[in-house]
């Protein structure tokens, strides 16, 4: 752990050292979370689109073909929802290393220790949220 230069001391998160390294160990396991949740939708659209192929329709008119549509789209949804969250982990531990971690978005405010042990990849603090 090196010394980190605050510029601005008002500005940072008042965040202990223990709070910080048990805050990097859950982004740790959110991180894995989020890359098995890729992986597995990741998977869940490939299988849809091979049996779009297989049943060979892309027709929205077909009853077929809306319902792999439908699928299609809904698992889209979720893998972006679960790429902007693994982004938002990303984002979460490149401040933790820069020492910018814990300080709303924003209003540059301290986000709260308390706030970030229920979403250690919250950026914004709960008035910005
Ligand atoms: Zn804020």
């Amino acid at each position: 752990m090196g010394s980190v230069h605050v510029m601005d001391d008002v500005r940072t998160a008042p965040l202990s050292a223990a709070a910080k390294k048990m805050l990097r160990v859950s982004l740790g396991e959110q991180r894995e979370h989020a890359d098995a949740q890729i992986a597995t939708l990741t998977d869940s659209f490939n299988s849809i689109v091979e049996a779009a192929e297989l049943v060979g329709t892309d027709d929205e008119h077909d009853p077929e073909g809306t319902t792999i549509a439908f699928e299609r789209a809904q698992v889209t949804a979720l893998l972006n929802q679960a790429s902007a969250d693994r982004d938002a982990i990303d984002a979460a531990m490149a401040k933790l290393d820069e020492g910018l971690y814990g300080t709303c978005e924003v209003c540059e405010r301290a986000i709260g220790v308390e706030r970030l042990k229920a979403i250690p990849s919250a950026s914004r603090c709960i008035a910005c949220a």
